[in-house]
Parts: structure tokens; sequence; C-alpha cells
């Protein structure tokens, strides 16, 4: 029978893609919540462990529910291979940590997520890792960044909160004139709204915490890319390091997969909604949002992402008093810094998620006292936007 797996439509591939059924024929993925596996002999043990028989061997390695999650997610990314770790820091940290030595440098967007931010700020350079942080919507700060031994880029688009966008085509053209590989983290952008590898990268890392459980259940990641990278720099480092996923939380994503592209439309449907009501506000001095056409890099949105966010980054006029009045008075919206679930959630970046940069750095990221970052659920729009706007008429 032909594979005709490769050619199936994301939400196909999302339902079916990766199942592995057992005897029993269950319609719903099975969780092998097993550490180990038996084997009928001594020589098959040997045998696996020698690699001459396919099969499982222990679940810090791989697991069947864990494989299922993994095939599923390189159906959608077009991946030739993956790994599926027990967060979104351990798939980043793996993929920044795995196939870089003593002595190389590496290049990173200065707009990240807190956590990447330390690992290229304060990890790498202990072991010996020279590291850049450029403005990576300015392409000529790229370029200038290189040197003799730059191995590695890493980027986020959108970033976190500000929404800024960064020319992945772009960036890989460079890396790949100067040998050096991509790390794309494309949480923000989700698996459905833009392709990391198609544009040029070589590596796309996701918290699966985020839009894939998209139900705030359990914490997972994932890493994609060529088999030939993954063989020769994540095979030996994974199975040491062991940041594997837990069996039952692949069993929770390969569930959020199934609804991912039913969520993350209708979550950008009203993002985008909400995002045009509140930039008329008289209360809002600014809305960044992918699809605007004032956002800042509107012309690269339209180029690499075929959709545009469930996140929306806004400024109050009145600073940080307004901001929180804002929060408090929210009655639907939660106050959370997570995204991508199915509840509305809200985050004041510079007292949370971005509190441990110094103010400088801070306002070079556009994170300001007023700065809000919503993340819009599933609610129903019009009772989100009333939300909304009994909260700006209460706040400062
Ligand atoms: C949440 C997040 C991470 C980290 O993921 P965890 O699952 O919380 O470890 C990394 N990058 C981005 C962009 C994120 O939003």
């Amino acid at each position: 029978m032909t594979d005709r797996t490769k050619d199936w439509k994301p939400a196909t591939a999302l339902v079916h893609g990766g199942t592995l059924r057992s005897g029993f024929g269950e319609t719903s993925e099975a969780i092998f919540l097993t550490q180990g596996f038996v084997y009928e002999s001594g020589e098959a043990a040997e045998a696996r462990f020698k690699g001459d028989e396919p099969g499982f061997i222990y679940s810090r390695y791989a697991n069947p529910t864990v494989d299922m999650f993994e095939k599923r997610m390189c159906l959608l990314e077009g991946a030739e291979d993956a790994r599926a770790t027990a967060s979104g820091m351990a798939a980043v940290s793996a993929a920044l940590l795995c196939g870089i030595r003593a002595g190389d440098h590496v290049v990173a967007a200065r707009a990240l997520f807190g956590s990447c931010r330390w690992v290229v700020e304060k990890l790498m350079p202990q072991y010996g890792v020279e590291t850049t942080l450029v403005d990576g919507t300015r392409m000529e700060e790229w370029e200038q960044a290189v040197r003799p031994n730059t191995k590695l880029f890493f980027l986020e688009s959108p970033t976190n909160p500000t929404l800024e966008v960064v020319d992945v085509a772009a960036v890989s053209r460079l890396a790949n004139s100067v040998g050096a590989r991509v790390v794309v983290d494309n949480v923000f952008a989700t698996p459905l709204f833009q392709k990391p590898l198609e544009l040029g990268a070589h590596i796309v890392v996701y918290s699966a915490t985020k839009h894939i459980d998209g139900q705030g259940r359990c914490l997972g990641g994932v890493i994609l890319s060529d088999k030939a990278w993954i063989d020769e720099n994540l095979h030996d480092y994974y199975r040491h390091t062991g940041p594997a996923l837990s069996p039952f939380n692949a069993w929770t994503l390969l569930k959020g997969l199934e609804t991912l592209p039913l969520r993350v439309r209708q979550q950008t449907q009203s993002a985008a909604a909400i995002a045009d009501h509140l930039a008329d506000h008289p209360k809002i001095g600014r809305v960044i949002y992918p699809g605007r056409k004032d956002h800042p890099q509107a012309d690269i949105v339209a180029r690499q992402m075929s959709g545009g966010s469930t996140l929306i980054c806004m400024e109050l006029k009145g600073g940080k008093e307004a901001a929180f009045a804002f929060q408090n008075a929210l009655e639907i919206v939660r106050i959370s810094n997570n995204l991508g679930d199915a509840k509305s959630l809200i985050t004041h970046p510079a007292t949370t998620t971005h509190k441990n940069l110094a103010e400088e750095a801070r306002i070079e990221l556009g994170i300001n006292p007023g700065t809000l970052r919503l993340s819009v659920g599933l609610e129903d729009v019009g009772d989100l936007i009333d939300d909304l706007d009994r909260a700006l008429d209460r706040s400062a």
C-alpha cells in the first residue's frame, strides 16, 4: 500500500497521524504508562540493543505513546524526525546545547522568552560558548554579529510579548552562507501559521504546553529537524540527559493535536476582532497584532505567516496603575502568565514574565509600564469584548 500519510492535510494528520494500535484495536490512542519493555529471550534483548531489531528499550529513549506524538508532530511540521520533551524549555535547551561546543559562537535575537534568554545569556557562556544578542528585526545586526566561529542562530517569531516579527527566510539565508544552523522557537506562530523549515530554518522547537495542549493541563515540548541532524547531535544527548516526555502527557498532547486547527483558528479570529476593537479605544495608546496593517513588520507577516495570532500586545496610556486597575476589573479574562489556553489570560510582562530584565533591556524590547499581553481563548468573542470594555471603563 502506498504511504499517503505525508499528503494528508493538517486536519487529517492531526487526528490520525502516527497512530500505533495495539492488538486490542482501540480507537483512541493507548497510554503506554511503562518504564521498560520485556524481551522474548536474551538474544532478542541483544538484537534490540544492537539496533538489529526494531522495538522499544526504555522510556527515557522512546515510548509508544510518546512516539505517536512525535510522528504526528513530524507530519504537521513537514519534518523528518522529532524528539518530545517534558517541557518547552527542555526542548529549547536540548536543541541549543546538543550540537554546540566550547569555543563556538551563537547569535540570538534579544526578544526571547525569559528562560530562553537565560540559557543564551547566562548558561552558554558558563560552558565557554560566546553569545551575541541582536535586534532580530534588523538584518544588518545579524550580519554584523557573525564571526568565524558562529555556529548557531536562535530566534523566536512573533516574539514574546511585543509580537515583533523576524524575517526567518532572510536570517536562514545568512546562516546558510556562513555555515550556521538556525533554531526557531515557533510557539507564538503555532505550527499551523508558520513553517520555519520551509522558510529555510534547520530546527524548530515548541513548548507544547501552549497551543498544542491548549487547555492548560500539562507541560511538554518537541524538537523537529532533519534525521541527519537529530542522529548526529540530538540522539545521544536526548538519551543520556533525560528530558523525556511522560507517556501520560504525550497522550494529553495527542488529544490536544486533534482539535488544534479548530481552536487556533477560532482563537485567532476572536483575537483579530478584539485587536481592531481595542485599537480604537481612547485609553489604549497602541495595539500590536500580526495581521493588522499597522504592525511594524506587516510586510514580513504577509510573506511568512498564513494567519495572525491568538495573542495581542497592548499599551495602556495610564501606565502601570491603569494596567493593574484594568486587569483587576476583568471578570472573564483571568490574570495568568500562560498562553494559548482555552481560557483568555492576561499578563503584565514588566512585573511578571520579564521582571528579571534590567529596566533598560525592557524598554529596549518595548515593554513599558502600561504594556499588557492578552492571550485570547475560546469564549464568546462578544462576551470578551464586553468584559474588556467594562474593565477599561473602570481603569484609571
Ligand atoms: C512557554 C514558552 C517556552 C517554554 O515552555 P515551557 O513549556 O513553559 O517550558 C519557550 N518559548 C516560548 C516562546 C514560550 O512561550
